[in-house]
């Protein structure tokens, strides 16, 4: 199967299926992030269905990316077969409850919104000295800022945890913290 084929076959699936996949612009934006930055290790912490992960690792030498749900990392399985890409390591777990040794140059979290604080500190571990954090859908659909208009209790309670999460990595004095404004929003962490 042709790589393009696969992905635009990955693109339909997920929108049929509602599987959430990383916009195009904030993907573009991590692509070219990762070839000027001369990133060679990532760990991505939400498979889905591989998507990001095989896109990503066209301009990596390897990938480690955790998906907790079975389905979508079988489907996850099947795809990176399909991309024919070697160096693809792919683990299924919640990534809250494995522990990782590895060390990598990039960390991308895009799993349970309401999560990247416990991410963020159980991942930074597992980063190289000059290595990178990058965390996406942090404009949350344009509802980060919104939290106390929003009616839906579970709804609010998820959009003041992002909230939350952004006043802390403001807070900490470990990483300079950048929002990248594309697609849903990212924000990019370096160590100081
Ligand atoms: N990065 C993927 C892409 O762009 O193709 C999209 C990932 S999707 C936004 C988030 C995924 O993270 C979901 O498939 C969900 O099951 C998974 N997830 C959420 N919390 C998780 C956790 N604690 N451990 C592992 N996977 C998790």
């Amino acid at each position: 199967m042709k790589f393009n084929d696969l992905i635009s076959d990955m693109e339909r699936f997920a929108k049929k299926e509602n599987v959430p996949i990383m916009q195009k612009e904030s993907l573009d934006y991590l692509i070219s992030f990762i070839k000027q930055h001369d990133i060679k290790s990532v760990l991505e912490v939400g498979t889905a269905i591989g998507y990001s992960t095989i896109l990503i690792k066209g301009v990596v030498n390897n990938i480690t990316s955790i998906e907790r749900d079975e389905e979508r990392y079988n489907i996850a399985v099947k795809n990176v077969e399909l991309s024919n890409l070697n160096n693809i390591t792919l683990i299924k777990a919640d990534a809250l409850d494995i522990t990782i040794t590895d060390k990598f140059d990039l960390i991308f979290i895009d799993a349970a919104k309401g999560k990247n604080k416990e991410f963020l500190d159980k991942f930074k571990s597992n980063l190289n000295e000059n290595g990178y954090i990058i965390i996406d859908n942090m404009d949350f659909h344009g509802l980060v800022g919104k939290s106390m208009t929003i009616e839906k209790r579970r709804l609010r309670s998820l959009v003041k945890k992002i909230e939350n999460f952004i006043k802390y990595m403001e807070e900490q004095t470990e990483f300079k913290v950048t929002k990248i404004d594309k697609g849903d929003g990212l924000y990019l962490l370096e160590r100081i």
